[in-house]
């Protein structure tokens, strides 16, 4: 009973704030403006990167087609644009680690209204941080939504699977070319998939060399199926 009164108070006194526009709301995350920004991604999609196709009957867009992948499939959630760059920022570079259960449910959320069918899946991975980043951030931002999405679908969460051995942020001004190139041999799996269909996870889906590279790790581990579900991709 304290509690709910402490809570009241303290609402008055610093009333929630919407996380991208900082405008005041009753409760949540975003402010119904910008909760309606969110730019969900809906088919039809590339298959392999989730850009959106024009064509209803169209699998691969012009930049997937004839090109090798490790992937079943590449799913994205939201487009990276406000209000997402911003929840994103804080979620992985401020320790608001506490978002990552909104964004995981923005996730759940779109995966169900799709019509994803997770079932076949017996691994969710998330994407590795580095150690040392790791560390120094005090959680790996993927993991936390990788966790609640396991939670939901009820899959094992295996984020004791494939690690990253080189620190790999030096690399993001690099053209996609090159980074695939200086991303070989970023990661190492520790333990055989045989036959294991895989949900890799990541946060943003922008050149995709890191979730490939992830991907053929895994590969190596004679894994059967994989495919990626990332929080937001950028379009451009
Ligand atoms: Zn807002
Ligand atoms: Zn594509």
């Amino acid at each position: 009973m304290l509690l709910k009164y402490i809570h009241a108070f303290k609402d008055i006194i610093y009333p929630p704030l919407c996380f991208a526009c900082e405008r005041k709301i009753q409760e949540g995350y975003l402010c119904p403006e910008c909760q309606d920004k969110v730019e969900y991604l809906f088919p039809p999609l590339c298959r392999l990167c989730s850009r959106p196709l024009s064509y209803k009957n169209s699998y691969l867009c012009s930049g997937c087609i004839g090109k090798k992948s490790p992937f079943k499939r590449v799913i994205s959630i939201t487009a990276y644009k406000e209000p997402m760059t911003k929840l994103l920022h804080l979620f992985k570079y401020k320790n608001y680690d506490y978002l990552g259960r909104f964004l995981s449910h923005l996730m759940i959320q779109h995966i169900e209204r799709i019509g994803l069918d997770l079932s076949c899946y017996q691994a969710i991975i998330p994407v590795p941080l580095h150690p040392f980043r790791r560390k120094e951030r005090g959680y790996n931002q993927t993991e936390l939504l990788a966790k609640q999405i396991a939670n939901h679908f009820q899959i094992p969460l295996r984020n004791d699977i494939i690690y990253q051995k080189k620190d790999k942020t030096s690399q993001t001004k690099l053209k996609k070319e090159q980074r695939e190139k200086a991303m070989q041999g970023v990661f190492i799996a520790k333990e055989s998939l045989k036959g294991k269909n895989i949900v890799l996870i990541d946060d943003i889906l922008t050149t995709g060399s890191t979730l490939k590279e992830c991907a053929l790790t895994l590969k190596k581990r004679n894994t059967k199926d994989i495919i990626a579900i990332t929080l937001s991709k950028t379009l451009s």
